[in-house]
């Protein structure tokens, strides 16, 4: 039995990654940080990388509440930043 998103539904080792890509923080829109984005622990690549932790591929957004999805309006570890009202189609 694989461990499902709870934001997308998907299985996380068997999708590419999540198919959820913006995040409210702060009562402000981000664009989420995918596997080798911006500040991304694999930003760069290599490009046939996937998440450690979540399972999404490169370029494609973690799964929610991934130890390694950075917070798009900090930078750090989104799980454990300090902004508030973080959330996701209604999920925190
Ligand atoms: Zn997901
Ligand atoms: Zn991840
Ligand atoms: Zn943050």
């Amino acid at each position: 039995m694989g461990a499902k998103c709870e934001l997308c539904g998907r299985d996380m080792l068997e999708s590419k990654g999540c198919a959820i890509s913006n995040i409210h923080i702060g009562g402000k829109v981000y664009k989420r940080i995918p596997v080798g984005g911006s500040g991304d622990f694999l930003e760069g690549g290599p490009k046939d990388a996937r998440c450690g932790d979540c399972g999404a591929l490169f370029g494609h957004y973690h799964h929610w509440g991934c130890d390694c999805e950075r917070c798009p309006a900090c930078g750090l570890q989104l799980i454990g930043c300090e902004c508030e009202d973080v959330y996701a189609q209604g999920k925190k």
